[in-house]
């Protein structure tokens, strides 16, 4: 297998995969999308809610606020040494709110939530949660737990995360004049015309749509574009709650996890 780096950013990587087949790198986006844990809100306690908002409905905003995760210091409640339904400090975060509108109307936003740990905190301060008018309150307890995006998108780690074959894009240079067509068409601007020649500008960004190929005035097209087996684009954008180079390393050891787990059933019923 190689891997070569394409673009990493604070949120978001975009990788080179090659030597491997569908199945396994759809098993990486599969596994970063429901099996990677993260921090959301899971239960509310409703102290005072004078707000227009219902309190289920400030409980659901609450849950799909990003909460910054710390995977190394929390276990998931299911796999928590204390078994407790109501959690410990090893598998629970409290989030409290108090907020009241003195004067005139208020927006209230996620940043105005206190963690009981600094490291677990919104991703964004800007979330608004509700509105309050003057006299109006909100008053509540939050309990954050890690939990995975199959039981609940609120714990999906990643807003996309996608994969692709690398394209492969050949020009016949014999039967290419250089009229420039395929480089207007492409939505991607992916080629260019050079000095008289057309040149591959951004090959990752192609998306196969072929246009350029139904634009080319020749019989057959002097462009061919198709893709390479077994070499793939893989893109992932974390919604902020871990880096998104975490949200890969989890996502493989999980896969291994997996497969050793099928290997091990596989000997059982050997036996
Ligand atoms: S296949 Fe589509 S995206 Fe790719 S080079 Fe041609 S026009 Fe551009
Ligand atoms: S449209 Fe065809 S002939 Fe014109 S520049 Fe592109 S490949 Fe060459
Ligand atoms: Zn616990």
């Amino acid at each position: 297998m190689e891997i070569k780096v394409l673009e990493k950013g604070d949120k978001n990587m975009r990788l080179l995969i090659k030597g491997v087949d569908t199945p396994f790198v759809n098993a990486l986006r599969r596994n970063a999308l429901a099996e990677v844990p993260c921090m959301a809100i899971d239960d509310v306690v409703i102290i005072e809610n004078s707000s227009v908002l219902q309190d289920e409905i400030v409980a659901h905003r609450l849950g799909l606020i990003p909460l910054k995760t710390d995977l190394d210091g929390y276990n998931l409640p299911e796999e928590c040494s204390c078994k407790s339904e109501f959690g410990c400090n090893l598998c629970r975060v409290t989030l409290t709110l108090d907020r009241e509108a003195k004067e005139g109307t208020v927006t209230v936003y996620s940043g105005e939530l206190v963690s009981e740990n600094p490291n677990i905190v919104p991703v964004s301060d800007k979330v608004p949660i509700t509105k309050l008018v003057k006299g109006q309150k909100l008053r509540l307890e939050a309990y954050a737990r890690l939990g995975k995006g199959k039981n609940h998108a609120k714990w999906q780690p990643v807003s996309t995360c996608t994969y692709k074959y690398l394209p492969q894009i050949k020009i016949d240079s014999k039967n290419c004049d250089a009229c420039g067509k395929c480089v207007e068409i492409c939505p991607r601007k992916v080629l260019e015309k050079s000095e008289g020649k057309i040149e591959i500008r951004d090959l990752p960004a192609c998306t196969l749509c072929q246009d350029c190929m139904d634009a080319c005035p020749k019989e057959p097209s002097a462009i061919e574009v198709g893709w390479e087996e077994n070499a793939f684009i893989f893109s992932l954008e974390s919604t902020g709650v871990l880096p998104p180079e975490r949200i890969m390393e989890e996502a493989v050891k999980i896969l291994e996890k997996q497969l050793k787990e099928l290997a091990s059933q596989i000997k059982v019923r050997k036996t």
